[in-house]
């Protein structure tokens, strides 16, 4: 059973964990010009810190980032504070939605070799390597704190793939096809996909590298390497707590930190694409279709009644009940492309950000 913050109020874990932030928050990426001699578009060109005019529509979101802006700056407004809110119990969710080739790969994890222990690279590293950086010296921290009590940790990773409407496991390539049980008693879950121990940012770093290598990628007009599937990677943590003079541990929390790393919103160009291409870009665009309505119904629920919201419409929307209008903080981070020949899918993707912002999650503390 799960309890709210408010009634947990006398919680175990150390107050600098718990953070009061909203449940639902928006972010927009500027990715810097490819081809500093283009103009950048006139959408660009007019930003705040907190908002984005394009032409005469103004869209207001918790924060902008620049093309300016660095990883370190993304990590502190996104990252930190869910790596908080996770700590202090809550189910986290950073979610990365745009077009092929305008940053979410980038944002979400930076280049592959910014994660290996590379000091000149690091700086490049994006939220996931950070959070996991973040997550093991936090609980080190908090060790060296306890004040007569004893707080024992666990942690474990999954990475799944969802690519042609089938859940994969990008920790064991032999499990293609998993399924969501429909168990109601336990919640929701992936069956049989792999969770590995870990218990360094070095193991976890060793998971993401090894997932991210597996993920299906291909190559499209806007980008040599487009992701062709949903991926999720899931942080699991789990503690007990107990007074130091106490033999039995009095209460235990646990909580998950998703990150979602999506498909591309991309502009149809198919032509003399290959069978299984076209195959791929049907299943990801229908993904994107079915979480487009899932949102919208929330959005509309905000205003009057709550329909059925089809989260069984697609396995993407299955995966992420909790993170859109369920038990779970949530960040969205929209990633849109400078250049003019963007702007419609830069204008569908503020129109997806600004429907998130009007969803309302319920987190609670999650403790047995
Ligand atoms: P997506 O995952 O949305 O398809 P990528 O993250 O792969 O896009 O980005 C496409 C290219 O642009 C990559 O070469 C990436 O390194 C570069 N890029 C994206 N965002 C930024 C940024 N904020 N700063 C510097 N380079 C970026």
């Amino acid at each position: 059973p799960s309890k709210s913050a408010e009634i947990n109020g006398s919680n175990c874990q150390s107050e600098g964990f718990a953070a009061p932030d909203p449940a639902v928050k928006v972010f927009v990426r500027i990715r810097p010009l490819n081809d500093p001699k283009r103009e950048p578009s006139w959408a660009a060109a007019q930003v705040s810190p907190d908002s984005l005019s394009f032409g005469e529509r103004k869209f207001m979101f918790d924060s902008v980032f620049s093309s300016n802006s660095n990883q370190e700056d993304v990590f502190q407004l996104v990252g930190v504070p869910l790596v908080k809110n996770a700590l202090a119990g809550y189910n986290t969710t950073i979610l990365s939605y745009g077009q092929t080739g305008s940053g979410k790969t980038y944002t979400m994890w930076g280049p592959p070799s910014a994660m290996v222990e590379d000091p000149s690279g690091s700086s490049l590293q994006g939220i996931a390597p950070r959070i996991s950086q973040m997550i093991f010296s936090e609980i080190q921290r908090e060790q060296k704190n306890l004040e007569g009590k004893q707080i024992n940790y666990q942690c474990r990773c999954s990475f799944l793939e969802v690519y042609n409407e089938q859940i994969g496991d990008l920790l064991d390539q032999t499990q293609r096809n998993l399924e969501i049980p429909d168990d109601p008693k336990n919640g929701l879950y992936v069956e049989n996909l792999t969770e590995e121990y870990v218990t360094s940012y070095e193991d976890a770093t060793q998971i993401l590298i090894k997932g991210l290598s597996s993920r299906k990628v291909g190559a499209t007009g806007t980008n040599s390497k487009s992701s062709r599937s949903n991926i999720i990677f899931t942080f699991i943590i789990e503690s007990w707590c107990k007074e130091a003079s106490s033999k039995c541990f009095s209460s235990s929390k646990t909580s998950r930190i998703s990150l979602v790393d999506l498909v591309g919103l991309d502009e149809d160009k198919l032509d003399g694409a290959s069978r299984q291409h076209v195959r791929e870009g049907k299943y990801a665009k229908k993904s994107l279709s079915k979480l487009g309505h899932v949102v919208k119904t929330l959005a509309n629920g905000t205003l009057g009644g709550y329909g059925d919201v089809p989260y069984r419409s697609s396995c993407l929307t299955h995966l992420l009940r909790e993170s859109l209008g369920g038990n779970c903080k949530l960040a969205v981070i929209c990633t849109i492309s400078p250049d003019n020949i963007n702007d419609n899918q830069t204008l569908k993707t503020l129109r997806f950000g600004e429907r998130v912002k009007s969803i309302r999650n319920k987190p609670v503390i999650n403790e047995i």
